[in-house]
C-alpha cells in the first residue's frame, strides 16, 4: 500500500467517514458515482471496483462488458457539508481498467492522460483556467416551456432578491472547503446567470475540479430551493452558458508562452499552439461543443448583450469577438491564451484533449499565425469575413460531426473506440432532433399555411 492509499485509510477512519464514493465520467461528460464503504477500500486500491461497462454510454461492447474502477488516491477528498446529521463523506476519481489490467480506451480520463503524456514527451506541462458559466432558475420545467432564472441582474451587477440570496457566496465558500480554489465570480450579462472562474491548475486536476464543481454547484442550488443548468442556450434571447478556458504550456518552471522580447510578448511557441487550434477548430468542434444546443449559443443573435460566443475562426489581441483571444497578463507566468467557443456542458478531459492535440500539432509542424483580428468580428459580414480568410465554425451539430469524420488529429487523440461510439450517439442525436416539429414552426407558419 502507498502513501496515499494510507493516508486515506488512516483519514476515513480518524474523520468516522461512511461512505466513500468513486466517481468517474462516461464519454458525454456525465458523472457516474458508485459508493463502497470504507472496510471495502483496501480491496478496491489493489483490485479495483468491478462494475457493468454495457450499462454506461461510450464503456464496451456487451460481450465484453467487465470493467474495473480503480481508485485514484491523489484525488481523495473529503465532502464536508454532505449528508448533514449523517457524517461525511467522501470521493475520489477512478481510472478505468479492462479486466486485464490495462487501461480502457472508453475512459475520458485516459484520453486525457494520454495527450498529457504526449505533451510530456516535448518536455511541456499543460495547464487550464476554465471561467464557468451557467443559469439559476427558479423552477425546472420538464415539459420544455420556458424556465424562470432568479434574478433580473446583469453583468457584474450586484443582486439582491428573494431566492438563491447569496448563492455565489455560499458556492465558492463550498467549492473552497474541498481544495477547489476560485479565482472570481460575478453575475453574468442574462438575468440568473453566473460566472465562476478557476484557478488554473494542470489540466488532468481541472478536469476532476469540473465535474466536481458541477456537482457542487448543483448540490448548492437544490439547497437553496433553485437549479443551476449548464444546458449551452437555454434561452434564444438571452446569452448562452460559455466555459471560456485560458490555456499554457510550461517547461519545467518557465511558462513556454511568455517572450519578453515580443510586442504582445507572446511566445513563437504560443502562436504555434493557436495556429494549430484555429486551424484544426472545425474538426475538433464536435468536442468541444457536443450537444444540438450548443450551435444555438455559437450561432444565436449576436449583439454585445445578447450572445458574445464566437462564431468565426479567427484569433485577436484583447479581441472579444474572435474565436482565441490573447488576454493582457501581467507576470511572465501568467502567459496565456484563451479560447472562447467551448461551452459549460462538455466533456472537460476530451475537451482538453483535443485543444492540447491541435496545439501541439501547431508546434509540431510550425504552423503560420494568421493575421490577428482586429475589429468586432461580429459585426462583419459574410462577405468581410470571408474576404480577411475567417472560416465560420460549423453551423450546427451535423456539420462538426462531417469535419470530425474526417479529422486523423480526432481519430488519434479520442481513439479509435470513443471516436467511432462519438461520431454514432451523436449522429442518433441529430437525427432525433431534426425530426421534431418544433413550436417555432408552428408559430411561424402555421398563421399562413
Ligand atoms: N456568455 C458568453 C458565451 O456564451 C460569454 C460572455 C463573456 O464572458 O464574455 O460565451
Ligand atoms: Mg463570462
Ligand atoms: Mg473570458
Amino acid at each position: 500500500m502507498d502513501r496515499q492509499q494510507d493516508f486515506v485509510l488512516r483519514t476515513l477512519e480518524e474523520r468516522d467517514i461512511r461512505f466513500v464514493r468513486l466517481w468517474f465520467t462516461d464519454v458525454l461528460g456525465t458523472l457516474k458515482s458508485v459508493s463502497v464503504a470504507p472496510a471495502e477500500l483496501e480491496a478496491a486500491f489493489e483490485e479495483g471496483i468491478g462494475f457493468d461497462g454495457s450499462a454506461i454510454e461510450g464503456f464496451t461492447r456487451v460481450y465484453e462488458a467487465d470493467m474495473v474502477a480503480m481508485p485514484d488516491p491523489s484525488t481523495f477528498q473529503v465532502f464536508p457539508f454532505e449528508g448533514a446529521g449523517s457524517g461525511e463523506s467522501a470521493r475520489m476519481f477512478c481510472d478505468i481498467q479492462m479486466p486485464d489490467g490495462s487501461p480502457s480506451w472508453a475512459d475520458p480520463r485516459h484520453v486525457l492522460r494520454r495527450a498529457l503524456r504526449k505533451a510530456a514527451d516535448k518536455g511541456f506541462t499543460f495547464y487550464t483556467h476554465p471561467e464557468i458559466e451557467f443559469f439559476l432558475l427558479a423552477n425546472h420545467p420538464t415539459d420544455g416551456t420556458r424556465p424562470t432564472p432568479v434574478d433580473s441582474g446583469g453583468y457584474f451587477d450586484h443582486t439582491t432578491h428573494a431566492t438563491a440570496r447569496d448563492f455565489r457566496r455560499q458556492a465558492v465558500l463550498a467549492l473552497e472547503r474541498i481544495g477547489i480554489s476560485v479565482e472570481f465570480s460575478h453575475h453574468e450579462t442574462a438575468p440568473g446567470q453566473q460566472e465562476i472562474d478557476l484557478r488554473y491548475a494542470d489540466a488532468l486536476a481541472t478536469a476532476d475540479n469540473i465535474m466536481t464543481f458541477r456537482h457542487v454547484i448543483k448540490e448548492v442550488a437544490l439547497f437553496q430551493g433553485v437549479s443551476a443548468t449548464f444546458m449551452p442556450k437555454p434561452f434564444t434571447d438571452l446569452a448562452g452558458n460559455g466555459m471560456h478556458t485560458h490555456l499554457s504550456l510550461f517547461e519545467g518552471e518557465r511558462n513556454a508562452f511568455h517572450d519578453p522580447g515580443d510586442p504582445m510578448t507572446l511566445s513563437k511557441t504560443a502562436k504555434a499552439f493557436i495556429a494549430g487550434m484555429l486551424f484544426h477548430a472545425q474538426e475538433y468542434t464536435a468536442v468541444t461543443n457536443q450537444w444540438v444546443n450548443s450551435y444555438k449559443r455559437l450561432f444565436g443573435v449576436q449583439t454585445n448583450s445578447v450572445n458574445e460566443a464566437p462564431s468565426s475562426i479567427c484569433w485577436g489581441h484583447l479581441n472579444r469577438s474572435a474565436l482565441v483571444r490573447v488576454p493582457r497578463y501581467g507576470k511572465p507566468h501568467s502567459a496565456r491564451v484563451e479560447i472562447r467557443s467551448v461551452d459549460a456542458a462538455c466533456n472537460p478531459y476530451l475537451t482538453f484533449a483535443v485543444l492540447l492535440a491541435a496545439g501541439l500539432k501547431g508546434i509540431e509542424e510550425g504552423y503560420e499565425l494568421p493575421p490577428g483580428a482586429e475589429d468586432d468580428v461580429w459585426s462583419l459580414s459574410p462577405e468581410e469575413r470571408r474576404a480577411l480568410g475567417y472560416q465560420d465554425l460549423p453551423h450546427d451539430l451535423s456539420e462538426a460531426l462531417g469535419y470530425m469524420e474526417k479529422s486523423e488529429l480526432v481519430a488519434e487523440t479520442l481513439g479509435e473506440q470513443i471516436f467511432d461510439f462519438f461520431l454514432k450517439n451523436k449522429r442518433a442525436e441529430w437525427d432525433d432532433y431534426r425530426r421534431q416539429v418544433t413550436a417555432y414552426e408552428r408559430r411561424r407558419y402555421l398563421p399562413f399555411l
